[in-house]
């Protein structure tokens, strides 16, 4: 059978990623919003980070989502350390982002 892996549309992805994902919109706020660089530590990002992570109930969403270098984001895991936290918390409170989340987040955790 020919691999026709490279034809799909990029706009109608078939499979469902397995961890809940930032979505177009959400990517392109959060890169505009942090100015592309790391969150943590003000290096170049590669990538958005969930700060609570979606293992423990973090939502996808934009005031979960800070950019982070590729250095600060390996360190991460569903252990958050906590001046990592108050960091990206601190961030967001002076960009304006509600943190509404928390609460639902903590409760489904
Ligand atoms: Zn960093």
């Amino acid at each position: 059978m020919p691999n026709r892996e490279h034809e799909r549309p990029l706009s109608r992805t078939a499979w469902k990623p397995r961890r809940s994902q930032f979505g177009g919109e959400a990517k392109k706020a959060i890169w505009e919003r942090d100015e592309g660089h790391c969150v943590y530590c003000g290096d170049r990002a590669v990538a958005i980070d969930h700060i609570f992570p979606v293992a423990r109930g973090g939502p996808s969403i934009k005031a979960n989502g800070v950019l982070a270098c590729r250095r600060c984001n390996g360190k991460k895991s569903a252990n958050i350390p906590i001046d990592a936290l108050t960091r990206a918390f601190y961030h967001l409170l002076t960009k304006g982002e509600s943190l509404k989340w928390i609460d639902e987040a903590l409760a489904n955790s």
